[in-house]
């Protein structure tokens, strides 16, 4: 063997470890809704325990990176690979939390049952709801603080109490990555601190927590890893080395004044 191919055979390697090991990996992908691409061939490797922020402006590809990566839209190119394998056979180990403003809240649904939502897999779509996937609702529901508006109907709430349902279905789905698309968008202070406690427990006990993030300000206390993006990828690695000045200009293009930079808790600006 060369050293050319003995270098190529090791980035093989080092390749199918990353892809073995990551909760999700996302190599080559490419979405277009119509000529232009939403995100353009984007490699990602989330690591396993990691709690990552998504960012980037606004139509820089966030949330389909998050929908193509669940196969909810088509990508044009590119593979997705959930813990080394297939989607398919690992979608009972991904819950996702859409962005608030994407669902329909004329729904006619009580809490309780947003939340029951979750256990469908579990359930499958005939079988009898029972007294103990009830209280397993209740007590995800209790996580999230909204255990004494399990009866309520999820359109009568506020802003912040949806989004506290939302996370309570994806906990009672017991997934080990969780997917989250602006979270804290339009919550009060006391839901973005219940929600980020509810995180930081999940991600204390091993699980991967991916989420689209919008304020930069909360971000170094938030995430140790952040992923840059504005159709194409800008940048990935952990907050305190890529969460800098110059990254956030290439994400951001101008778009963002530098005092609002300068005010950031910035690792290497
Ligand atoms: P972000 O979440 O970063 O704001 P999106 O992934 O929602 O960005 O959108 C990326 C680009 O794709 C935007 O230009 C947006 O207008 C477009 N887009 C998103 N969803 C659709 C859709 N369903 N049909 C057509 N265009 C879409
Ligand atoms: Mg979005």
């Amino acid at each position: 063997m060369t050293h050319l191919e003995l270098a190529a055979d090791h980035g093989r390697m080092v390749e199918a470890e990353n892809l073995a090991s990551s909760p999700l990996a996302i190599r080559g992908l490419t979405v277009s809704y119509g000529e232009k691409p939403a995100i353009f061939s984007v490699d990602a490797t989330f690591e396993d325990g990691s709690m990552t922020a998504i960012i980037g402006p606004n139509g820089a590809g966030k949330s389909t990176l998050l929908k193509a990566a669940l196969g909810v839209v088509r990508p044009l190119s590119g593979r997705v690979t959930v813990y080394g394998g297939p989607l398919e056979g690992a979608r009972g180990r991904i819950a996702y939390v859409p962005q608030r403003a994407s669902v329909d809240w004329d729904f006619p649904a009580r809490v309780i049952d947003v939340v029951l939502m979750g256990l469908y897999r579990e359930l499958g779509l005939l079988a009898r709801v029972t007294g103990r996937h009830r209280s397993r609702a209740m007590d995800c529901l209790a996580r999230v603080g909204m255990e004494n508006f399990a009866h309520r109907q999820i359109g009568k709430l506020s802003g912040g109490q949806q989004q506290r349902v939302f996370l309570a279905r994806a906990l009672a789905q017991d997934a080990d990555l969780y997917l989250l698309d602006e979270p804290f968008a339009g919550v009060d202070a006391a839901t973005e601190k219940a929600i980020i406690d509810v995180l930081k427990a999940l991600n204390a006990g091993g699980k991967t927590v991916v989420a689209v993030h919008h304020d930069l300000a909360t971000v170094t206390e938030y995430f140790d890893r952040v992923f840059l993006i504005n159709v194409r990828k800008v940048g990935e690695g952990p907050v305190e080395s890529t969460f800098t000045g110059e990254a956030l200009q290439k994400a951001y293009g101008g778009r963002l004044a530098v005092t609002q930079i300068d005010g950031l808790a910035l690792g290497a600006v």
